[in-house]
């Protein structure tokens, strides 16, 4: 059974970096290529999900999401429970890219510009030479050339599908294609390729650990500034929703 905190309504596994890819592993073992469909939920989608019904529809759905950001750490904690631990997107990407390196599971890269999934592959192969990456394809597709793609997917069945079109685009992609797709598991990842490729590099250790990275990136990219505003919002939510009796706000 699922061990799952719910933030808004939003559930969200309450689960480690190493038990998220223990469940990606079973996933990938049971699924025979049904797509079960992993999301990494963060404030952002928290809060869309809210005005969006087909997206909140869409994340109930998932087979595992995985608590992505600090404000959806400090959300559970407003609520009196506790994450494990923070799972970044490019942290669980790496996880499986190391069991892919360990075990052979296969893998396509779907998203980013053009070159960006390719320099992705490229880089990690240098750090995870028997890593399974079998295709990848940029994710600035229109429609004739997405039915191309799909069936490029079909052909080489690989066991996880990563889609980086950014949310919630990505996720309703999966979910809309979802029974067509000849995957065992389809996951969303942002951004993920753009730091892989090194496009963007990420925050410094201490600021990650500090849970910082937000405003890290919000100073390298100022127009994130609107999608950060619903941070406020989304607090005196939680709290306004939160059950008083349990806990309180110890982070
Ligand atoms: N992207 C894409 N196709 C689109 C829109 C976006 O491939 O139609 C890619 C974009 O190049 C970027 C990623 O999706 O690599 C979105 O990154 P963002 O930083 O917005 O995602 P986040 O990590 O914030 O969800």
């Amino acid at each position: 059974m699922r061990n799952t905190i719910s933030i808004l309504g939003v559930q969200i596994d309450a689960v480690t970096r190493e038990e998220a890819g223990k469940i990606t592993e079973n996933l990938i073992k049971q699924s025979n290529k049904s797509c079960k469909m992993i999301f990494a939920p963060n404030v952002e989608f928290i809060m869309y999900a809210q005005k969006d019904k087909e997206f909140f529809d869409i994340l109930k759905q998932s087979s595992l999401s995985t608590p992505d950001s600090i404000g959806v750490i400090i959300g559970a904690k407003l609520q009196g429970k506790t994450f494990p631990e923070r799972i970044p997107g490019q942290s669980y990407f790496r996880k499986v890219i190391e069991l892919s390196n360990e075990k052979g599971y296969s893998i396509y890269l779907l998203g980013g510009e053009p070159g960006i999934a390719e320099k992705t592959k490229e880089n990690l192969e240098k750090i995870f030479p028997n890593v399974n990456i079998i295709g990848y394809h940029h994710g600035y597709f229109n429609e004739n050339e997405e039915k191309e793609v799909i069936s490029e997917i079909n052909k080489l069945k690989p066991n996880v599908l990563f889609v980086a079109l950014g949310a919630p685009k990505q996720e309703k992609w999966i979910y809309k294609h979802r029974n067509e797709l000849k995957v065992d598991v389809a996951t969303g990842q942002g951004g993920t390729y753009d730091y892989e490729a090194g496009k963007i590099k990420r925050a410094p250790v201490w600021i990650q650990k500090i849970g910082m990275e937000w405003f890290w990136r919000l100073c390298r990219e100022p127009k994130r500034i609107k999608r950060q505003l619903v941070l406020p919002i989304y607090l005196i939510k939680v709290l306004f929703k939160k059950d008083k009796t349990k806990g309180k706000f110890d982070i």
